[in-house]
C-alpha cells in the first residue's frame, strides 16, 4: 500500500512540474513576443523634459539623460541653469 502510495505522489508531482514548465515556456514565448512589438529599435529611453519614452537611436543625449528633441534638450539646460 505503501508503495504504490509513493507512486501516485511521485506521478501527481512530476505531472505538475510539467505542467509548470509548460505554463512558463507559454509566458515566456509571449513575453519575448511582446518586447519585440514594443521595442522595435532597441532600447526606449524617457525624455528628461515631458517624459515621453522614444527609441535610444532618435533620442538625443546630454549628460546622462536622454530627450526626445533637440528643443527638449535646449528646455531643460535653460531650467536647469
Ligand atoms: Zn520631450
Amino acid at each position: 500500500m505503501g508503495l504504490i502510495r509513493l507512486i501516485i505522489f511521485a506521478l501527481v508531482i512530476w505531472m505538475f512540474w510539467r505542467l509548470i514548465r509548460n505554463y512558463r515556456a507559454n509566458l515566456d514565448s509571449k513575453q519575448r513576443s511582446g518586447e519585440k512589438k514594443k521595442l522595435p529599435n532597441g532600447n526606449m529611453v524617457a525624455c528628461g523634459y515631458c517624459k515621453v519614452h522614444v527609441p535610444e537611436n532618435t533620442a538625443i543625449a546630454h549628460d546622462d539623460q536622454w530627450f526626445c528633441s533637440e528643443s527638449h534638450r535646449a528646455k531643460f539646460i535653460a531650467e536647469k541653469h
